[in-house]
């Protein structure tokens, strides 16, 4: 469910005309839910509520520091990969016992950085992570809490990109390797192994790779008699882009609770696009029509330097007239809406039945909450949307349109080519 809906033939975030944001801020921009993000939040925390998890929000799927702000205010955690994302989770005041840590490529500063920060759990992607952790932690005089991430081999059904959870993935340890640290945890006397995590991919519509995966860590655990206090079952969960039906929060909850229940273990969640995927939208202004003896194109002014998901993962996402008023009568056209990036790849949908726009008309890009503006670049020197939410009636620029002069911000011209 989300708040982005018709009220006569405009569309709307909760109570705010969206073409009325569009007059104030100019296309293209992010836009954002405050009370579907609080929503979905909460639906995750209620279906979860026997075994009062901690939940981290994953700060990469969506890391506008409002967008954070408002999950930490009702009481979320946040999921870090980077010494950037700690920063914006500081900066919006999460408490670091909140805080927990994954990526497999983390660097000596930020590990000394989330060290001194006092982040609840560092997830453990390889055994050189952990000595090097183990070096930091002694230099530092701190004793550090860490969790081992686990590839369980696991295969979801999702996009081969955002698989992580089966052998051959760069992610996670294998169990044997697991056992063998377990089995040599005196060689690291700063760092307690506290927990277990996996994180097996992302945009995943059952609960049956979750569940094998969970069952065979629990299994892992209990015949090699290890012993810890925290599982971290990670994020993943699927949300409806079009035609998907993905498991409610209650039913994925049904079927693992039992198990996680039994385990007897302090659980932790990392949602990132269960929360914030249908909280966001991308505005976009139709700038041409083009028809061409193949096919016909709508080019809009928002392109894959904004929402690059339908470029890098074939992703779906519905796109929407934000006026329809002109609609009635008029047959839907099959086009393909693109961008003014000089990319053949550059397209937000291909073969999509759209009804006829015009220059100037308003589209919304459904679903775009998630890994849409985190993804987004410069490329093409396209100064990066602005972001905006709306919060109980008002809207409010979160996020500030991106200028020419940030576009070149920090570089400079050698001496010697002056
Ligand atoms: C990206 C990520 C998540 C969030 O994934 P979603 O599919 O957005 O829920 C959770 N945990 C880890 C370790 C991640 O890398």
């Amino acid at each position: 469910m989300h708040e982005f809906k018709y009220r006569g033939n405009e569309l709307y975030c909760e109570d705010v005309g969206i073409s009325t944001i569009a007059a104030s801020v100019g296309t293209p921009f992010y836009l954002y839910s405050y009370k579907t993000l609080l929503d979905h939040y909460d639906k995750l925390r209620d279906a979860f509520s026997s075994v009062r998890p901690l939940i981290c929000f994953s700060v990469k799927s969506n890391s506008n520091l409002a967008v954070l702000r408002a999950l930490v205010k009702s009481g979320a955690g946040l999921d870090i990969v980077s010494g950037g994302e700690l920063y914006r989770a500081r900066h919006v005041g999460a408490d670091p016992k909140k805080i927990v840590y994954a990526g497999v490529g983390k660097r000596r500063d930020e590990i000394a950085d989330a060290i001194r920060a006092g982040i609840l759990l560092f997830n453990i992607e390889s055994k050189e992570e952990l000595e090097e952790i183990q070096r930091v932690a002694a230099s530092l005089r701190k004793r550090v809490n860490v969790a081992l991430r686990i590839n369980p081999d696991v295969v979801p059904h999702t996009h081969a990109y955002v698989a992580t959870g089966k052998g051959g993935s760069k992610f996670g340890l294998d169990f044997e390797t697991v056992y063998g640290i377990f089995a040599s945890r005196k060689r690291y006397p700063d760092l307690n192994i506290r927990g277990v995590h996996i994180h097996i991919g992302s945009q995943i519509l059952d609960a049956a790779p979750f569940e094998k995966a969970i069952k065979k860590v629990l299994a892992f655990i209990k015949s090699r008699r290890i012993s810890v206090d925290y599982f971290n079952i990670g994020g993943g969960l699927g949300i409806i882009y079009s035609m998907e039906h993905p498991q409610t929060a209650r039913s994925f909850a049904g079927r693992i609770l039992p198990l996680l229940k039994r385990s007897g273990l302090k659980i932790i969640l990392e949602p990132g696009r269960f929360i914030s995927g249908n909280s966001g939208v991308l505005v976009t202004k139709v700038l041409y029509n083009k028809t061409t003896p193949r096919k016909r194109f709508v080019i809009v002014d928002g392109g894959m330097s904004d929402l690059i998901r339908p470029s890098l993962y074939e992703a779906h996402h519905n796109i929407v007239p934000v006026i329809t008023d002109r609609e009635a009568g008029r047959h839907p056209q099959k086009v393909d809406v693109v961008g003014p990036i000089c990319e053949s790849g550059d397209f937000l949908a291909r073969d999509r039945l759209l009804p006829p726009v015009e220059r100037g008309d308003l589209l919304a890009v459904m679903g775009a909450g998630a890994y849409g503006f985190t993804m987004s670049s410069n490329y093409n020197s396209r100064p990066r949307p602005a972001e905006v939410m709306v919060i109980k009636g008002k809207f409010y620029v979160v996020r500030e349109r991106e200028s020419y002069s940030d576009l070149v911000r920090g570089e400079k011209i050698p001496k010697e080519l002056r």
